[in-house]
């Protein structure tokens, strides 16, 4: 008989009770200290801006500020990689584009693994996307674009946030559905992209309509089409790229927020209780609605339906990737 083993089980018991005590106090004062949003591109951008958007009601729920802190690169699957590896405490916590579902297709292997490494805290909102010219590119309608691109394509140089990002998505859909490849340019993220689009730096951007609007409106771009079946209220003059010829042309940027797998359910229900307010705040609603973004419905905002979103869009996208044919 091993007299041991009841000392054993008396230590083990007594080590899972303590185990258990502390994980129940870290849930408990949860936070107690500023927690880290992760954005996976540069300042500036819009999944930057719906960062900082959500982030300020969100650290008033939850008494602590939520600070904002972008980890741009590879298309954003750097910061991805940093939220997979992080310490599981609730203090680093993750929002990222559709991204997160493409990068699989477009990586031939990724150090991380969008199913598994992550526990999902909820949906944000979906935002349409606009293809945009500089102001002073030949071309004024789409036709004309086509046209244009066709005819100078090693010349032409179309502005992205990396391999991995939708802007290269749309980018590789646009170029796969016209037949031509141009020139790529990869930024940090369409915030710096944007600057330098509107610069005169760069030809044409695939972006989504955060930022864009505005500068529409005022016509320092030019815009040749919207990138989701509908056109959009807020641009109603402005053709989709499907009805221009783009047969089935369907991008429309969805979000999530994530935390690092092994994150405590407490802390995980805090967070998502906290993002449920920020989406549920009349400015945050205000704001996001005078670009054209949709908050998701409340029976979105959860992490289960965010896993299985996900999980649909990883099987969507590959095909659809594989068949445009290969990152820039
Ligand atoms: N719009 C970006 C993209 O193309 C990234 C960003 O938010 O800057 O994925």
């Amino acid at each position: 008989m091993n007299l041991n083993k009841p000392l054993n089980a008396l230590l083990a018991s007594v080590l899972g009770v303590g185990v258990l005590l502390s994980g129940a106090v870290n849930a408990q004062n949860y936070p107690d200290k500023p927690v880290t949003l992760v954005v996976p591109f540069a300042a500036g951008g819009p999944t930057d801006s719906i960062a900082r958007l959500i982030a300020v009601p969100m650290g008033k729920s939850l008494g602590q500020t939520v600070v904002v802190e972008n980890a741009p690169g590879a298309g954003g699957t750097v910061a991805s990689n940093k939220v997979a590896k992080a310490k599981p405490d609730g203090y680093m916590i993750y929002i990222h584009h559709m991204g997160m579902a493409t990068a699989q297709a477009l990586y031939d292997k990724l150090p991380y693994d969008p199913m598994k490494d992550f526990e999902y805290i909820g949906q944000v909102a979906d935002v349409p996307m606009v293809l945009l010219g500089r102001k002073n590119l030949p071309p004024n309608n789409f036709k004309e674009l086509e046209a244009y691109i066709k005819t100078n394509k090693e010349k032409v140089t179309m502005a992205n946030a990396g391999p991995g990002a939708v802007s290269q998505l749309c980018g590789l859909i646009f170029q796969s559905k016209l037949g031509v490849r141009v020139t790529t340019v990869p930024y940090k993220g369409t915030g710096p992209a944007l600057t330098d689009l509107l610069g005169g730096q760069v030809d044409i951007l695939c972006d989504q309509t955060t930022q864009t609007i505005p500068y529409i409106k005022d016509n320092r771009v030019k815009v040749y089409g919207v990138t989701t079946p509908k056109r959009l209220s807020a641009l109603p003059n402005v053709p989709t790229l499907d009805e221009q010829g783009l047969k089935g042309f369907d991008v429309k940027v969805w979000h999530g927020v994530y935390a690092p797998k092994g994150t405590p359910k407490p802390v995980l229900d805090k967070i998502n209780a906290a993002l449920k307010k920020a989406l549920a705040d009349p400015d945050v609603k205000a704001r996001l609605d005078s670009s054209n973004i949709d908050i998701v419905p409340v029976a979105k905002q959860n992490g289960p339906a965010l896993q299985a979103h996900l999980d649909a869009e990883i099987n969507r996208w590959g095909p659809i990737i594989r068949k445009a044919n290969i990152p820039d």
